[in-house]
């Protein structure tokens, strides 16, 4: 048996159709910008065109289009650093006005689309990167995200983008946290759509050959689905497929 299959048969994630019903429904698109998208777009972008990720991207595109027509609001996640201040463990990456903090060509009207909002974020976990003062210089915070929520008054959220193991499994943690905490009284249901989401590719072989350390290994199969699978194990409705 492949490592995939018995990966899926020792932690097995189940998922099935999904229907956001008559309540409100927003959705969140977590870093769908060249930098993690885009081939050769920078040191975390994928080496070569990956179909996990063009999939991904013609997932969002069509599941946002299909949101924006029904009136519904969307949250678009856009990983950005001001050049110079790093994020460790990670190399340069989506610097600010390098393009690779843009959306995909694909997702690019979205910026133009007055039912979305686009939060920059400069950390892997999203509902962090929402934090903002409330009042410049007074120390007190709001959370962008907790906002959207209230003032959408939304009942459930469908999450997709990329990396499903990191910003994305981050992000929907996080959420259901701040869910059962009572920070997000309308909202219920928190579902990842997984054709939607996709995760970079490096086999140990590869993290071999490129002098880099045995922990690099990232093998995208494997690591796809352990990010489905904590998810899932925290309380998160996993999707094969959002049905009107
Ligand atoms: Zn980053």
């Amino acid at each position: 048996m492949t490592a995939p299959g018995m990966i899926q048969e020792q932690l097995p994630v189940a998922m099935a159709p999904w229907s956001p019903g008559a309540g409100p429904a927003g959705l969140v698109i977590i870093d769908a910008v060249h930098g993690f998208c885009t081939a050769g777009a920078g040191p975390l972008a994928p080496a070569a065109p990956s179909p996990q990720v063009s999939r991904m991207i013609r997932e969002i595109d069509d599941l946002a289009r299909r949101f924006t027509a029904a009136g519904r609001p969307l949250l678009a996640f856009l990983d950005t650093h001001e050049p110079g201040r790093p994020e460790p463990p990670y190399p340069p990456h989506c610097e600010r006005g390098s393009g690779h903090e843009e959306l995909v060509d694909e997702l690019a009207w979205l910026e133009g689309e007055p039912l979305a909002t686009l939060i920059r974020k400069d950390c892997i976990n999203g509902f962090v990167g929402a934090i903002e003062p409330a009042h410049p210089g007074h120390g007190v915070t709001h959370n962008r995200v907790v906002d959207w929520i209230a003032l959408n008054r939304l009942r459930s959220i469908v999450v997709t983008g990329i990396c499903t193991d990191i910003c994305v499994l981050d992000f929907v943690v996080t959420m259901l946290s701040a869910r059962n905490h009572g920070l997000l009284s309308t909202l219920r249901d928190i579902v990842v759509l997984e054709p939607a989401c996709a995760t970079y590719d490096l086999p140990l072989e590869t993290a071999r050959h490129l002098d880099l350390p045995d922990g690099a290994a990232h093998p995208q199969a494997l690591t796809h689905h352990l990010g489905l699978y904590l998810m899932a194990s925290r309380g998160a409705v996993l999707a094969s497929e959002i049905q009107d």
